[in-house]
């Protein structure tokens, strides 16, 4: 589950969330956190949600960790496996400006390092390619600005459960997807064992 993508479905199909949202999402900033919050417990209900979930660009701050937590223990389940994706700021601003998204079906590609078969065109659909509003450059940066601020010390929330796994996140689209397999079956592993 991405909440970045249920945030852009609604603003979409120009819901009053949606409305909201958008405002915050195009200058970069985090939608408050009681708007996001709804927005994930209705989703976390869902059936396909009850074996499970991959959770990206959620908690994104302290108290979201805290409401997860305690949402989580309230099902009793819990959070069994932080990754931590180490990439240097330039390399991220070069990964998001570069970044093409599909507006009809979300799927994202990038100029030089996955690059569409047809020219900005979506390999899946066929419609153009847009870059996303916060995507641009100085609207990139304020977002690595706002993560260092308000989501990395989420970091340190998880840290103290000791389910983070550190990632180099350098490198090819393969190799990241490599590294990140070996730290999911590494976690496994442990599990089994304790
Ligand atoms: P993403 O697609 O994950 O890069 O998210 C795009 C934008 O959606 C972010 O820059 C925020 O404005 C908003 N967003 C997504 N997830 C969250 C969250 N957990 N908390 C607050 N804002 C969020």
């Amino acid at each position: 589950m991405a909440t970045g993508d249920l945030l852009r479905n609604e603003v979409r199909s120009g819901t009053e969330l949606g409305h909201r949202a958008k405002a915050y999402m195009d200058r970069g900033e985090l939608v408050p956190d009681t708007i996001m919050l709804e927005l994930f417990r209705q989703r976390l209900e869902q059936p396909d949600c009850q074996h499970g979930v991959l959770l990206d660009g959620f908690p994104r701050t302290v108290a979201q960790a805290h409401e997860l937590d305690r949402m989580l223990a309230e099902l009793g389940r819990r959070m069994d496996h932080v990754l931590f994706l180490r990439v240097p700021e330039s390399m991220l601003v070069r990964r998001l400006a570069g970044r093409l998204t599909c507006p009809s079906c979300g799927r994202t590609y990038h100029v030089e390092l996955a690059a569409p078969r047809a020219d900005s065109v979506c390999d899946v659909d066929g419609t153009a390619l847009v870059q996303r509003e916060d995507d641009r450059p100085e609207t990139a940066r304020h977002r690595i600005t706002v993560y260092l601020e308000q989501t990395l010390p989420v970091l340190e929330h998880y840290r103290e459960q000791d389910v983070v796994s550190d990632v180099d996140g350098t490198g090819s689209i393969e190799e990241v997807h490599e590294r990140l397999l070996a730290a999911i079956a590494a976690r496994c592993m442990a599990g089994e064992q304790r």
